[in-house]
């Protein structure tokens, strides 16, 4: 496993400083899986200024289709053979089809009523229902042998900067036959990897990160914690890594528990930055699929402009798919890690 750097300087006459020479360090990193590059540079201080959110939220929740006097009316169903009911319920959380699906069977799950939850109150609690409940939805397409039944992604876009486009809170819950690139290009990089070595790549990077510990967060129960050494996000990414589980539908409660818990870990983290909006997807492998091992990426939002609202993906990101991050992941992680330790010795971790 190598986690291969490659250093540059870019020199520049600095008008701040009379023309002088002025060198820049800009760092090419590639994931050891995929062989997937991310540039380290433009940096920055990771603080940003929030807006004044209460006032940017007023009033979207007066037409929000997915507030409790509206869910049921506005949403649609399932036919009968998936839902009997139309809809699955956990608490007051429900799940319907999405209006705009990607695949043959789209879902999008509520994370309960309250319309607006700034990120660092959203409970964990909250949150796991939210997983239950798509992990229902998954049982039941599953149980019915639904061709589409392969891959059961799970991921959330939280505010706009994600790309959401409703404050209320929701999952995106979709099974497919067809993985996603960057799934399908990871599990075909960890079926080489443990042809290759007999082992499960993300097992090995535990390892391998614990040992080390520059990016290691923490582990408790199953879970272990850390930041992405080549990170999709300008402010770094927050991965977990389940042992044992290949699927979502290998998590046990207690995983799932500890999921939210180290997700809020996160959004207190990152809130402090004055960050407010981020991704989460879930990689998973099919059943059949010895080499994968289930993990699930946390991956923050900017707004480069918050004035002019200019998102973080550039052509950089969405044409030439390079990312880049403003900060070294190592230094995130030690930013990051007090509120990561401080949730997993409340809850009996390490
Ligand atoms: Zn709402």
């Amino acid at each position: 496993m190598e986690f291969a750097v490659t250093k540059k300087e870019a020199v520049i006459l600095d008008p701040a400083n009379g023309m002088q020479p002025k060198v820049i360090p800009v760092e090419v990193r590639t994931d050891p899986l995929t062989g997937r590059t991310a540039r380290i540079c433009h940096f920055m201080r990771l603080q940003w200024k929030k807006p004044d959110l209460e006032r940017l939220v007023a009033g979207t929740d007066a037409h929000c289709p997915f507030c409790p006097e509206r869910v049921l009316k506005l949403t649609p169903c399932f036919p009968a053979d998936i839902a009997p009911d139309g809809r699955f319920f956990r608490g007051d959380h429900v799940l319907f089809p999405n209006l705009a699906p990607y695949d043959g069977l789209g879902a999008v799950a509520t994370l309960g009523s309250r319309h607006y939850t700034p990120m660092a109150e959203i409970e964990p609690a909250r949150m796991t229902g939210g997983i239950l409940l798509a992990m229902d939805f998954f049982r039941r397409v599953r149980a019915i042998g639904h061709p589409e039944s392969v891959y059961h992604l799970l991921s959330w876009n939280y505010m706009p900067a994600s790309g959401s486009s409703l404050i209320h809170p929701h999952l995106q819950v979709f099974a497919s036959s067809t993985a996603p690139n960057q799934l399908r290009e990871e599990l075909a990089a960890a079926e080489v990897y443990f042809r290759s070595n007999g082992a499960t790549y993300w097992d090995d990077l535990v390892r391998v990160e614990r040992a080390d510990g520059r990016r290691f967060l923490g582990r408790r129960g199953r879970i272990s914690w850390l930041t992405n050494f080549a990170p999709f996000s300008v402010a770094g990414d927050v991965v977990a890594v389940v042992d044992d589980c290949r699927g979502v539908l290998d998590l046990t409660e207690a995983d799932v528990t500890g999921i939210a818990q180290g997700l809020a870990a996160a959004m207190a983290a990152y809130d402090r930055m004055g960050i407010y909006s981020f991704n989460v997807c879930f990689f998973p492998g099919t059943e059949s699929d010895r080499f994968a091992r289930l993990h699930m990426v946390f991956s923050p939002r900017i707004y480069y402009n918050p004035i002019l609202a200019t998102p973080d993906t550039t052509a950089l990101r969405t044409l030439y798919n390079e990312s880049i991050c403003v900060g070294f992941p190592e230094a995130i992680a030690a930013m990051i890690r007090p509120e990561f330790q401080e949730t997993l010795r409340l809850n009996g971790g390490e």
